[in-house]
């Protein structure tokens, strides 16, 4: 079972990666970014499977977010976060476990309905694909098969599920919201018109589903509960914002006086 992750940096106090000021990690690897990258892509550094990478155990994730994600926000970016699925919703349950307050999201190009019905499959190729995306994939994956081996006993095609079903399902139960579908550049949610507070970036076809709220309510249908992203930042813009968690308030700075003590002990410490 993989234990460790692989990044390519964090930000702290981001405002463009869900609501309130978000601990960023940046995911390491997309395959969609390495054989046909999305037009308008802002990540490009993060593709390639090759290259210099920050690996960090499951502990250390926990500790670093811990540590500076001090309003508890997180957020899950890549790259493509959900080829590291397996361990983001260990970090995750782990997070909930130590601070039931932790909000985390995660951004993913993949459709939730199509990966809780199929989970995430795909086919490697050595005619078309990195070898270090092959020895990722290898640690990441729930397992995998050698299709096709060349004449030295080289896999050229191998079949990887990278995520089971129940992986996905695990995944839901911890993350808040997960942000699904890909980029598309011509619906892009500009800055000037969305982006007047923090929220989002992304466009306006991707969703934001309320992931864990999905799970637990047990709603007939096994219908997601989401809003598409414009409709969710135009709700976002419509009301004033909690100064720590992001959350929606009436004319209030805080939603909490647990989110108040947060922001002001925050100030303090960044003097
Ligand atoms: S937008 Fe996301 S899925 Fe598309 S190429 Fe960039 S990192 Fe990959």
């Amino acid at each position: 079972m993989v234990d460790f992750m692989r990044f390519i940096g964090v930000t702290k106090n981001a405002l463009t990666a869900g609501p309130g000021k978000r601990l960023e990690l940046f995911t390491k690897g997309c395959i969609r970014g390495v054989v046909s990258p999305c037009e308008g892509c802002f990540n490009q550094t993060t593709w390639t499977f090759e290259g210099k990478y920050r690996k960090l155990t499951i502990n250390e994730i926990i500790e670093i977010i811990d540590r500076d994600a001090w309003n508890r926000q997180v957020t899950f970016c890549g790259g493509e976060p959900i080829l590291q699925g397996r361990a983001i919703g260990k970090v995750a349950k782990e997070l909930k476990k130590k601070d039931p307050t932790f909000h985390i999201v995660m951004y993913t190009m993949y459709k939730l309905d199509v990966l809780m019905k199929h989970g995430l499959n795909f086919y490697w190729s050595k005619e078309r694909h990195q070898d270090a995306m092959l020895e990722q994939l290898k640690d990441y994956s729930a397992s995998f098969e050698i299709k096709k081996t060349d004449a030295e006993g080289n896999p050229t095609l191998v079949k990887f599920e990278i995520l089971t079903t129940d992986d996905v399902l695990e995944l839901m139960r911890y993350i808040d919201i997960i942000v699904d579908g890909e980029y598309k550049h011509e619906q892009r949610l500009t800055i000037a018109k969305y982006m007047h507070d923090g929220g989002f970036i992304g466009s306006a076809n991707q969703r934001v589903i309320f992931a864990s709220e999905t799970m637990t309510r047990q709603n007939k249908d096994n219908q997601f509960i989401y809003k598409y992203a414009d409709e969710y930042m135009n709700e976002f813009n419509s009301s004033n914002h909690c100064k720590a968690c992001g959350g929606s308030t009436q004319t209030e700075d805080y939603c909490s006086s647990l989110c108040e003590n947060r922001y002001k002990k925050h100030l303090d410490e960044s003097l």
